[in-house]
């Protein structure tokens, strides 16, 4: 989590038009003119820089974007204002928005294994701009069709607390069908091959990205690349005799594997300390020095506004986020103050203490787009300047069965030590040649929990029922 200013809401207004399908040279029905498209776009870039963050490497920005834009330039669009940034994410994805504006996740680029790989993912993506899926979608989603419910867990917190476009947000979460990935994947393996990198990096990354998703059971709940570009592993086969194709005439196509390692050694893998960390069912922020506890098998997710937390199987939540104090303001009126701009009625309310912390703890009631009429359970903290909101909110039906637990993670709340702080630090990208007798098991035990055995294997190719080559020089994760 990390404090934001509000982001400004997108206000869009929709014209129904023909046009014609650069890619595939088609007229179809299209809400979007290639204006709004790219205006669109520029809202919505605004937002993800903002609630995604940039990752900070210079040379890795200007590495990945000078690919991606030698690509975008060989596309039906080349006048597009395209842009590549890598966001300071550490799930796995990728995702294009309307106008040419595409990202590539941090916790992607452990899982591409060279150049072509990366330029392949590069050029699924503007495909998918090229070919105006994300357009189309972008139409249906506005449209009314494809509601919010594809956010999953992230609506029910972000409507009433965060400052997150909803319209924005959702354009990154669309789901696309298996056309559009075909197409996607066919179109990347055409301009890849046109840049001259190998073509077969396209399906070598849906190999990777499918052994993730058999290998992963862990990452349910997280929007992913698998939860927006479904099934990988059939698609593979269907993008193989376009690969044969494209590499018949021509065997001089750049792989690049060591340009592609250097750019990644040192990568951050997993949480970034500075945002704080989530491990198991808790929330460390060594920067901002606290632990707050949610309750067990709660799955736990870590954004810049704010850390959510799901209660397994059932629609009850909490949220941890830090709250902006008016000058001056008692903790009772910002606290009172902050519900009732978000929406929801105070029902009681008193002076309490967490952890030895001045706290108004309330109860207050509302409706949540999706949920329903809500009870929410609230603790404003006063911990080191900061005020932090933790907030459990259920269905009201069920307020009365979850305020327990709620009262019970909001009193976990606590101070870290120095020395406890210390002590979190991010696990990077590494590399290690294999000796004799390695398993991926050994070798991910090495790392100290960075990283399970399956995503070690996986990252490295290789099936995880595999046993790693003496001799090959493969990636690992290290603690900081
Ligand atoms: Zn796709």
């Amino acid at each position: 989590m990390r404090a934001l200013p509000p982001a400004a809401a997108l206000a869009i207004t929709l014209v129904a038009a023909c046009a014609v399908n650069p890619a595939t040279g088609e007229r179809e029905f299209s809400l979007m003119s290639e204006s709004q498209e790219i205006a669109i776009g520029r809202e919505s870039d605004a937002q993800v820089r903002q609630e995604m963050g940039i990752y900070e490497d210079p040379d890795l920005q200007r590495y990945v974007s000078d690919i991606g834009m030698r690509l975008a330039a060989l596309s039906e669009r080349p006048n597009l204002p395209w842009q590549f940034t890598v966001v300071d994410v550490p799930a796995v994805n990728a995702f294009a928005i309307p106008g040419g504006f595409i990202y590539i996740t941090r916790g992607i680029l452990p899982f591409l294994a060279n150049e072509a790989q990366l330029a392949g993912v590069l050029g699924h993506e503007i495909g998918h701009v090229t070919a105006r899926h994300s357009a189309q979608q972008y139409s249906r989603a506005v449209g009314g069709t494809l509601g919010l419910a594809a956010l999953g867990i992230f609506v029910p917190a972000a409507r009433p607390f965060g400052q997150i476009s909803e319209q924005a947000l959702a354009v990154l979460f669309l789901k696309y069908g298996r056309d559009d990935e075909l197409q996607a994947d066919s179109l990347g393996a055409r301009y890849a091959a046109s840049g001259g990198w190998d073509p077969a990096g396209v399906p070598a990354f849906l190999s990777t990205l499918g052994r993730l998703d058999q290998a992963a059971g862990d990452r349910r709940g997280v929007p992913n690349w698998l939860s927006t570009h479904p099934e990988p592993l059939s698609r593979v086969d269907e993008v193989g005799p376009l690969v044969a194709e494209l590499k018949t005439g021509s065997t001089d196509f750049s792989v690049d594997r060591a340009a592609f390692e250097r750019q990644i050694d040192g990568l951050v893998f997993g949480d970034d300390p500075t945002q704080g960390v989530v491990r198991g069912s808790s929330f460390l922020h060594p920067e901002l020095r606290f632990q707050l506890d949610f309750p067990n098998q709660w799955q736990v997710s870590n954004s810049p506004q704010q850390v959510l937390a799901k209660a397994p199987n059932a629609d009850v939540f909490m949220l941890l986020e830090l709250v902006q104090r008016p000058q001056g303001g008692d903790l009772r009126s910002v606290a009172l103050g902050q519900m009732q701009m978000a929406g929801f009625r105070a029902v009681e309310g008193a002076a309490t203490r967490v952890a030895n912390f001045d706290a108004f703890l309330g109860r207050y009631q509302g409706a949540i787009e999706g949920l329903g009429e809500v009870d929410i359970r609230a603790a404003h903290v006063d911990y080191d300047g900061r005020v932090y909101l933790i907030a459990g909110i259920v269905p009201s039906s069920g307020f009365a069965r979850a305020d327990a637990t709620f009262q019970t993670a909001i009193r976990s709340f606590r101070a870290l030590s120095a020395r406890e702080a210390e002590e979190i630090r991010p696990n990077l990208v590494d590399f290690y040649t294999v000796r004799n007798g390695d398993t991926w098991q050994s070798i991910a035990a090495r790392s100290g929990g960075a990283i399970t055995p399956e995503a070690l294997a996986v990252m490295n190719e290789a099936d995880p029922g595999s046993t790693p080559a003496t001799g090959t020089r493969i990636k690992i994760v290290v603690g900081g």
